[in-house]
C-alpha cells in the first residue's frame, strides 16, 4: 500500500484531471480556475473523553467544493490518513460525479483523522456527535448532506442525524443519507454503490463484447462497495477469484465462495481464517496484478500507479474507490487498450440513490425497491452511454470523457448563474 511519506497527493491528481478536461472543453481560463476552487473549508479540532477517562483531541474537516447545481453532497471518512487535500480532492470528484449522472447536487466531503479500528463503539459515537456539532453550521438538507464513506456506516449516519436533530429541536431526516431504514433511510441505498459498479462493469463488458457470466473478477476492498459489488458479480455468474481487505487478500482461480468469505469477514473482521479456506492468501499488491477479466479497486486512492499499471492484466477496470488510479497509470491503460470505467461514473450509484433518499425525505414519501432499482439502472446506463459517446466523438479515454461531461455541466450552470454582484 501507499507509504505515507511518499503519498501521492490526491488533490494534485484531481486538479490535473480537471485541467485536462477543461482544455478539451476549451473553457475560459478564469472559469476553469473558478470551478476548480473549493467554495468553503472548515477544519475543526475537538476533544473526546475516551473510555479510560483520558481526553483525546481529534481533527476533522468538511469541505464544500461547489454548490452551483444544488446542495453539496459527499461522504464522511474516518481514517488515520484523512487530511485537508484528500478531503478537497474527494469533494471535487463529488461535484463532477453528481453532474455526470445529472442529479441536482454539488460536491462536498468530510472526514476525521482517527483510527476507528482502535476505538470502542462508545468512543466512535462521542466523536461522531461532537464532530457533527462542530460542523453543524455547514450542513443541512438544503446546504450540505453527508453520507457514509470509508469506515463510516448507517449507524454513524444515525448519530449524525440524531445530533443535528437535537440541535434543531425536531427530526431532520434529510440532513444525511445512507441512514438505517428505520430513520428514513432508503431501500437500496446500502447496496447502491456496489450495485452501480456492477452495472457499470456490465455496460463496459457489453461494449467490448464480453460476458459478465463466467468472467474472472478481482476486487480490492470488501467493505460497502467491494463486498456488495462481489455479491452482485457472484449472483450474475461471474467468478470472483480474489477479494481483499486492509490486511490482505484471498485468491482461488476457480472462484471464491463469496458468501462464506463475507460471513467470515463479518464474524472475525478478517478474510483469512480456517473457516474461509478455499483460497490462498495474497497481498493487496499481488491481487491487483492477477490475471482476470474485470478488476474493481474498491479501497483507497492511488493504488494503481505507473509502477504496477504495466503489470495489470485485466481487460476492464471499474473504479469502485475514488481516485484509485494515477494519471500516469491512466495513460498506460489507454495505450495498452485496457478499458477503464472511471470512479465518477462507476461508483456514482451511491450518490444517485442518496439523491433518491433525500427526495423521499423531503417529500415524506417511500419508494419501493423496484422503483429505486429501475431508476438507478436507467440513470447509470444513460450516463455510461453519454460518456461513451464523448469518448468516441472526442477520441479521449473514458476518464477524460466523464470529466468533460461533468465539468461541462458545472461550467454551463456557472455561466448561466453569472458572477455576483
Ligand atoms: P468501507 O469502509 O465500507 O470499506 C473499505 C474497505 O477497504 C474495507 O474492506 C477495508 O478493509 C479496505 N481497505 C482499507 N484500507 C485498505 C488498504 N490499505 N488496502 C486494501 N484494502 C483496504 O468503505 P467503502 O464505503 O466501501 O469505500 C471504499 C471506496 O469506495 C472509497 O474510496 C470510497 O470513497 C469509495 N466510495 C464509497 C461510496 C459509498 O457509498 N460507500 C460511494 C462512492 C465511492
Amino acid at each position: 500500500m501507499t507509504n505515507k511519506s511518499h503519498k501521492i497527493n490526491p488533490l494534485d491528481v484531481a486538479m490535473k484531471q480537471a485541467d485536462i478536461a477543461a482544455e478539451k472543453l476549451k473553457l475560459d481560463p478564469g472559469l476553469s480556475e473558478m470551478i476548480k476552487q473549493t467554495k468553503r473549508e472548515l477544519i475543526v479540532h475537538f476533544p473526546v473523553k475516551m473510555d479510560d477517562g483520558s481526553i483525546k483531541m481529534f481533527t476533522g474537516y468538511r469541505v464544500q467544493h461547489n454548490m452551483t447545481r444544488g446542495p453539496a453532497k459527499g461522504g464522511i471518512r474516518y481514517h488515520p490518513d484523512v487530511d485537508l487535500d484528500e478531503v478537497r480532492a474527494l469533494a471535487m470528484w463529488m461535484t463532477w460525479k453528481a453532474a455526470v449522472v445529472n442529479i441536482p447536487f454539488g460536491g462536498a466531503k468530510g472526514g476525521v483523522q482517527c483510527d476507528p479500528k482502535g476505538m470502542s463503539l462508545r468512543e466512535l459515537e462521542k466523536m461522531t456527535r461532537r464532530f457533527t456539532w462542530e460542523i453543524a453550521m455547514m450542513i443541512g438538507p438544503d446546504q450540505d448532506i453527508p453520507a457514509p464513506d470509508v469506515y463510516t456506516n448507517p449507524q454513524v449516519m444515525a448519530w449524525i442525524m440524531d445530533t443535528y436533530s437535537t440541535l434543531k429541536g425536531y427530526s431532520v431526516h434529510g440532513v444525511v443519507t445512507g441512514k438505517p431504514l428505520e430513520l428514513g433511510g432508503s431501500l437500496g441505498r446500502f447496496e447502491a454503490t456496489g450495485k452501480g459498479v456492477f452495472i457499470a462493469a456490465q455496460e463496459a463488458a457489453r461494449h467490448l463484447g464480453l460476458h459478465v457470466e463466467g468472467a474472472r473478477v478481482v476486487i480490492q476492498g470488501c467493505g460497502n462497495v467491494g463486498g456488495i459489488g462481489a455479491q452482485y458479480f457472484d449472483r450474475a455468474g461471474a467468478k470472483v477469484i480474489a477479494l481483499s481487505d486492509s490486511k490482505g487478500g484471498i485468491y482461488n482461480e476457480k472462484g471464491l465462495d463469496i458468501s462464506a468469505v463475507l460471513d467470515c469477514k463479518k464474524k472475525y473482521s478478517c478474510l483469512i481464517t480456517p473457516e474461509a479456506r478455499g483460497g490462498e492468501e495474497i497481498t493487496n499488491e499481488e491481487l491487483l496484478e492477477l490475471d482476470c477479466d474485470i478488476l474493481v479497486p474498491a479501497a483507497l486512492e492511488n493504488q494503481i500507479t505507473h509502477k504496477n499499471a504495466p503489470k495489470i492484466k485485466a481487460k476492464i477496470i471499474a473504479e469502485g474507490a475514488n481516485g484509485p488510479t494515477t494519471l500516469e497509470a491512466d495513460k498506460i491503460f489507454h495505450d495498452r487498450g485496457i478499458f477503464l470505467v472511471p470512479d465518477i461514473l462507476a461508483n456514482s450509484g451511491g450518490v444517485t440513490v442518496s439523491y433518491f433518499e433525500w427526495v423521499q425525505n423531503l417529500q415524506e414519501l417511500l419508494w419501493s425497491e423496484d422503483e429505486i432499482s429501475e431508476r438507478l439502472t436507467r440513470i447509470l446506463r444513460r450516463s455510461f452511454g453519454e460518456v461513451l459517446n464523448i469518448c468516441r466523438k472526442e477520441k479521449v479515454d473514458m476518464r477524460t470523457a466523464a470529466l468533460m461531461l461533468g465539468i461541462g455541466r458545472v461550467a454551463e450552470a456557472t455561466k448561466l448563474r453569472g458572477i455576483y454582484p
